[in-house]
């Protein structure tokens, strides 16, 4: 068989479970997509717990060709630094943080955000909507306050040199808003992940959100370079991988953005953070 050239890069694949017959299939899926997949995991307070951080990264040992690991900070009544280093030298290629206690920006997570800048390693951050579960009652959390877009303003201008995601931009909730903040930060990104985003996302809502705010037609469309593929896509639902690729192919080419904008959203700019080459695509 062919070998298909690695060309994509996916920010945002729950790890959720560790059957093996599961995760082979989803490496038959990414090297017959020529997809990596960034595979994230992490412990809940209630809602659903995905794999612990170090059988994630073990799990990438094994598809090292297709799957690299994000490790997920714990951002509760406390946080720590420490964390970001360890799992730093562990190996993995970023931080996914969701469900914190205090807003992300809250004053006790910054020294996490400065420990992951100093590493040069991203962050994607879950934003916007997140459903109940009878776990809120004990925890009276999460709050979509604390995961409001907004709150990313404080870390992405004071850590300049890391790479942020936003991951589900924010979700319809909060989606416009959180489009205008891409353009303020040149180190703030997003992803569409997420069937309710990408599925229901049309290309005229999606234009004017990323239209430039000087020109009424900017040419360069370089707005849409702060896109990155992200689907949220989970091990045992790995078809949601697929299908958000191709949304965002469908949505990227209804708009007219230019191939070397959209390569860079299916990979190139989030493969450069991490130091990995990807393959050109095929002619
Ligand atoms: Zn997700």
């Amino acid at each position: 068989m062919k070998e298909v050239p690695m060309t994509r890069l996916d920010i945002h694949v729950h790890c959720d479970i560790n059957d093996p017959e599961a995760l082979q299939r989803l490496a038959d899926q990414c090297r017959r997509e020529g997809t990596i997949a960034c595979l994230s995991g992490g412990l809940r307070y209630g809602g659903h717990d995905f794999l612990p951080n170090e059988e994630v990264i073990d799990i990438c040992k094994r598809f090292s060709d297709c799957m690299v690991p994000l490790a997920k900070l714990d951002l509760w009544e406390t946080a720590d630094p420490a964390e970001v280093y360890h799992y730093a030298e562990k190996g993995v290629k970023g931080f996914k943080c969701i469900y914190p206690y205090y807003e992300y920006d809250h004053d006790i997570y910054m020294p996490v955000y400065e420990a992951a800048a100093k590493c040069g390693l991203p962050l994607l951050f879950h934003t916007g909507n997140y459903r109940p579960s009878p776990s809120d009652e004990i925890y009276r959390r999460p709050m979509l306050r604390n995961m409001n877009p907004i709150t990313l303003d404080r870390i992405a201008r004071s850590f300049q040199s890391l790479k942020i995601v936003m991951a589900h931009m924010g979700t319809r909730i909060f989606q416009d808003e959180a489009s205008q903040y891409l353009k303020i930060h040149a180190n703030l990104y997003a992803d569409l992940g997420g069937s309710g985003q990408w599925f229901r996302m049309q290309a005229h809502d999606l234009a004017e959100m990323f239209k430039s705010d000087v020109a009424e037609v900017d040419v360069s469309m370089k707005n849409y370079r702060k896109l990155v593929l992200g689907t949220d896509a989970y091990v045992h639902a790995p078809e949601i991988m697929t299908m958000g690729a191709v949304y965002y192919m469908r949505l990227l080419r209804r708009i007219g953005v230019p191939n070397a904008i959209i390569s860079e959203i299916m990979g190139r700019t989030v493969a450069s953070w991490m130091n990995i080459e990807l393959d050109n695509p095929e002619q």
